[in-house]
């Protein structure tokens, strides 16, 4: 980043801006979430002499919460799977954004570094003092 020229950094932020649309995108849906994570899984039944005691398994389908005092996991009918499914998904959808949107806040904070130096001009500054490096450089 250091080699590239004020024009070139200019068009960075430039591209950075048009990106943070894209980035904060899920936070302008209206669709509801669900702070929890759908899950198929393979599970025991619990009757006497049931197959899956033997290793058979059960598919079934459940959310997973992540309360303060613990997570609790809630078994899901098949009937109530596109509900929990898309309120988790769109919770997922939420997360991810903000972690783009702190990539995309470090990698403006670089820019802004790169462009105060490249516009920096230590014209009329002591001849010593070139040397020294900056506070924050
Ligand atoms: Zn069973």
């Amino acid at each position: 980043m250091s080699q590239k020229t004020p024009a070139d950094l200019r068009q960075a932020l430039r591209h950075k801006l048009n990106e943070l649309e894209k980035v904060l995108g899920p936070f302008f849906d209206r669709a509801p979430v669900f702070p929890g994570y759908f899950q198929v899984h393979q599970r025991v039944c619990g009757k006497p002499g049931c197959r899956c005691a033997q290793g058979h398994l059960h598919p079934g389908t459940r959310v997973l919460i992540p309360f303060q005092d613990g997570q609790s996991s809630l078994s899901i009918q098949p009937e109530d799977v596109d509900g929990w499914k898309s309120r988790t998904e769109a919770y997922k959808q939420l997360r991810l954004a903000r972690r783009r949107f702190r990539s995309w806040q470090a990698e403006v904070a670089e820019l802004f570094d790169a462009i105060e130096k490249a516009r920096r001009s230590t014209e009329g500054l002591r001849p010593e003092d070139l040397k020294r490096p900056f506070r924050g450089d």
